[in-house]
């Protein structure tokens, strides 16, 4: 009797433990998910503030772009335009439409931060040069990418949009030409996807490639809904 008791005792005690543990974790879990989301917002407030090459800037600053820390995939693309910073939407314009096309999802979830972080290599519209417009602001990118990065780390995919994000990030992996480096997409895989810009101005280019809408366009579908579904 007084064994069972003792017994009874016992397991009572290591019921009580667990469930003391199980709230302790709890409670530094949620802390801790507060201190990221914290240091999260004040990125993102500090980015959203940025002024660092105003001089540069014909429109003023106006820095655009879309995070959360559970995004799972990265959109990095070049700069905004004017449409993107009067309205201040990432890719609401025809190049906007067409990499939903290729990408096989609505505007919806496109713009579901949840699912696409959404980052150029420039925050700001950098004004029009000769051939259409500026280059993303060369400052832009060394200054916010790692910082932001580093607060999304679930980002499983990251679409390199163009020639300035694929130097950026591919370095010397990066083929000759930005058409020998999309080929080559298969390389880049898991991590990364390069794209041509989908620019109107590139139809010429889509039509002369025929390639990318047989194999890269499909393949980045796949992917892409597959991380969708997880
Ligand atoms: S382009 Fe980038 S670095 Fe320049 S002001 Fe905008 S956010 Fe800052």
């Amino acid at each position: 009797m007084n064994s069972l008791l003792i017994y009874h005792n016992f397991s009572i005690n290591k019921i009580l433990i667990f469930i003391s543990f199980f709230f302790s974790f709890e409670k530094s879990i949620k802390s801790l998910k507060c201190r990221l989301m914290d240091s999260f917002e004040k990125l993102v407030t500090e980015a959203k503030a940025c002024r660092l090459c105003e001089s540069f800037l014909p429109l003023g600053p106006r820095p655009v772009f879309s995070i959360r820390p559970t995004s799972k995939i990265l959109v990095i693309g070049q700069a905004p335009g004017t449409k993107v910073h009067k309205t201040g939407i990432p890719w609401n314009d025809p190049s906007g439409d067409e990499l939903r096309r290729w990408l096989g999802v609505d505007r919806d979830v496109f713009y579901d931060p949840e699912i696409f972080g959404i980052m150029p290599m420039g925050f700001c519209y950098p004004g029009r040069g000769k051939g259409g417009d500026m280059p993303p602001r060369p400052e832009c990118a060394p200054t916010w990418h790692e910082r932001m990065r580093a607060q999304m780390p679930v980002v499983q995919l990251t679409l390199l949009i163009g020639q300035y994000a694929q130097k950026y990030y591919l370095g010397a992996t990066r083929k000759r030409t930005l058409t020998e480096t999309v080929m080559a997409f298969e390389e880049y895989s898991p991590v990364y996807i390069p794209l041509v810009h989908p620019s109107p101005r590139n139809r010429m280019w889509q039509r002369r490639n025929p390639w990318f809408e047989e194999e890269v366009v499909p393949t980045l579908r796949d992917r892409v809904h597959e991380l969708i579904r997880v």
